[in-house]
């Protein structure tokens, strides 16, 4: 199984997610959620088809990419910038550097906080990036699912009922 992008966002939100969506167990509302967020990029950013191409390297989807300034763009729905994401631009910059593009930039973009978060991937990042896909093989192959995390972030995650099915609430 080829490491994406997901699988690194993931990662760094929580590794039971990881595991799970790694090993195919999806929850319902998991696409309205994708959804909401490709609505919300194309109706912030309707001009955004004719500068990005989408590209495709070794299996992770960049789905913004502006060949001719090496910027990728990324749209979060999120209401606030998340390390998560960071590391997925992160992700993307490392993949486009492995393939000869040098030097290339990200956007995340925040149309609900009207913000962006520029990313650039530094040398401690390629060796950090190395480490995340060791751990993230490690974790997606291992027969044992994560412990739940409890944690605030459990409430928005499309796993909820599936992590706290014996608890009454969290
Ligand atoms: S509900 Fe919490 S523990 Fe379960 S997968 Fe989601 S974030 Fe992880």
């Amino acid at each position: 199984m080829n490491i994406t992008a997901t699988h690194i966002n993931l990662y760094h939100v929580c590794r039971r997610e990881l595991w799970l969506h790694a090993n195919g167990i999806r929850m319902e509302h998991t696409s309205d959620v994708v959804a909401e967020g490709k609505l919300i990029g194309e109706l912030s950013y309707p001009e955004r088809s004719e500068r990005y191409t989408e590209i495709e390297i070794d299996g992770v989807k960049i789905d913004f990419y502006d060949a001719r300034n090496r910027v990728v763009h990324e749209v979060k729905k999120s209401d606030s910038v998340e390390n998560a994401h960071i590391a997925q631009v992160k992700y993307y910059l490392y993949k486009l550097r492995q393939h000869g593009v040098d030097g290339a930039t990200g956007i995340v973009e925040y149309p609900k906080l009207r913000q962006r978060e520029l990313v650039e991937l530094r040398e401690e990042d390629v060796e950090a990036i190395k480490d995340w896909e060791i751990d993230i093989s490690g974790i997606i192959y291992g027969d044992i699912c994560p412990p739940v995390i409890h944690s605030k972030i459990c409430r928005r995650c499309s796993y909820y009922d599936f992590c706290y099915v014996d608890e009454d609430t969290y």
